[in-house]
């Protein structure tokens, strides 16, 4: 299975919309949003929000924290936490305590707010922060049974509101007040960090991604990925890197009768050889292997092995017990796949050994149709050495790669054997060359090729690749 090809895009989108909730704008989510200032909205808003002694109202309070821009927001609606929030003053109290304290001030000074203000919903937050300590559960709950130290906090607010609240907190909020949907995020933090213990709130890579919908009170909690960096060496042909769909039922869930309710083409792959007991012991949904490129199925692949980053998803566990982690890998692929070590990686590996283009070196068995002078036969293969070959994609991959030609070294061609009527080479080139190609020609694609070069066709009886001269 190739990398997830939408899960960066994915994650690029997530951030931008989680992060719009940190900043000290709202920009960013919603920087395409021309405000509207129509006095009809205005007008609207009045209709849906009907204030008694409306008449009393000063339109035309100055902001916060002047004393009568705090009894304006007092007096339309706003709740003990908006007031506290906008209202730019200190006081002993924080949050909702804060702004009861700045309401009673208010009152004292005229007691016809506590009339005006108390029925209505807050028009700053729709009465939002009676919800953090609902939500704050639901988060705690979800995080129940999971190992990780570091969350990060979106929240979707529905687009009036946060008009809305922008509108009144522009004209009548003290300077630098703090957008709602900061403020909320905030909130859930401080109350989270009260039930679950030991979380650190982070901007970036977290372990945990939490987005709140206000508007359902929904809250999805997304486990990030672990990565896991090592070599594999496959010592068994037949094995593919990754999981193979079967072909005749395509790998649908519970399989076929051909594929015995697999859905695998083959039942082993590198991949999850390595993969099942890793997510076994992370207790994880699944994985996704990245591989430094791939060997053919009936090809292995020895020396230090081939890099790759196993992408361990939504684990419970986030810190794998290497040691006990490596014998398990080593009883269950018995002896098929080998692994020497572990370690944690990231995302960037993955996209650095994706790029990574690195020298191999290979041993490839093939049989020419006759051979008169085995002597002359090897001396010529081994002129191959330091030589260019040109590539055009080979007949068996043009399904999947674009028809071209490639120019490919052939750096160095180390060994020449014969081996009863069989030819055994050693060989190191450029990352990229087809080899079983460079030996049968492929019906004239690669020239030249082993089969131009001794002049009779040669059919390839096995290949290994010998090391992956990378890291
Ligand atoms: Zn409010
Ligand atoms: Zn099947």
């Amino acid at each position: 299975m190739a990398a997830d090809p939408d899960e960066d895009d994915d994650q690029v989108e997530w951030v931008s919309y989680s992060n719009a909730g940190y900043g000290s704008s709202e920009e960013g989510l919603w920087e395409d949003v021309v405000p509207i200032e129509s006095p009809s909205e205005e007008i609207d808003w009045y209709d849906e929000n009907p204030i008694e002694g409306e008449s009393m109202i000063e339109w035309d309070a100055p902001p916060c924290p002047a004393p009568l821009g705090i009894a304006y927001l007092a007096r339309i609606g706003c709740c003990d936490f908006c007031l506290h929030r906008l209202g730019g003053r200190r006081t002993d109290a924080v949050g909702a305590e804060g702004g009861a304290a700045l309401r009673k001030e208010a009152e004292r000074r005229d007691p016809e707010i506590a009339l005006q203000g108390s029925t209505v919903e807050c028009p700053t937050c729709e009465n939002l922060l009676e919800d953090v300590n609902n939500v704050s559960k639901i988060i705690s709950a979800a995080c129940d049974g999971l190992q990780f130290s570091t969350m990060q906090i979106g929240v979707h607010i529905p687009k009036d509101l946060i008009e809305e609240e922008d509108r009144i907190r522009s004209r009548y909020g003290a300077p630098g007040s703090k957008p709602l949907k900061a403020s909320f995020v905030e909130e859930v933090q401080v109350n989270t960090s009260d039930m679950v213990k030991d979380i650190e709130f982070v901007r970036e890579r977290p372990d945990l991604m939490v987005l709140i919908d206000t508007l359902t009170l929904r809250v999805d909690v997304d486990v990030r990925p672990v990565f896991l960096y090592g070599r594999y060496r496959k010592l068994s042909r037949g094995i593919p890197q990754t999981r193979w769909p079967c072909r005749a039922c395509r790998g649908r869930d519970g399989g076929c009768e051909s594929c015995e309710s697999t859905g695998l083409q083959y039942p082993d792959s590198v991949q999850d050889l390595i993969g099942k007991p890793v997510a076994e012991q992370m207790q994880a949904q699944d994985t996704a292997f990245h591989g430094m490129g791939r060997e053919d199925i009936d090809v292995r692949c020895l020396g230090q092995g081939r890099p790759f980053v196993l992408e361990v998803k939504s684990p419970k566990k986030r810190t794998p017990e290497f040691a006990s982690l490596l014998k398990l890998i080593e009883e269950n692929a018995d002896g098929r796949v080998e692994i020497d070590s572990l370690r944690i990686s990231d995302r960037k590996e993955v996209a650095r050994i994706k790029q990574t283009r690195s020298e191999k070196s290979y041993t490839i068995r093939f049989k020419p149709e006759s051979l008169e002078d085995p002597d002359k036969a090897c001396n010529d293969i081994l002129a191959l050495s330091g030589t260019m070959i040109e590539q055009q994609t080979p007949k068996r991959v043009s399904h999947r790669r674009a028809d071209r030609n490639r120019v490919r070294k052939v750096v160095s061609v180390d060994r020449v054997d014969v081996v009863g009527d069989e030819i055994e080479m050693t060989l190191r080139c450029e990352a990229g060359t087809y080899i079983k190609e460079l030996v049968h020609s492929d019906e004239g694609r690669t020239t030249p090729s082993v089969t131009s070069i001794i002049g009779v066709p040669c059919e390839v009886v096995w290949l290994d690749v010998e090391d992956v001269h990378a890291d």
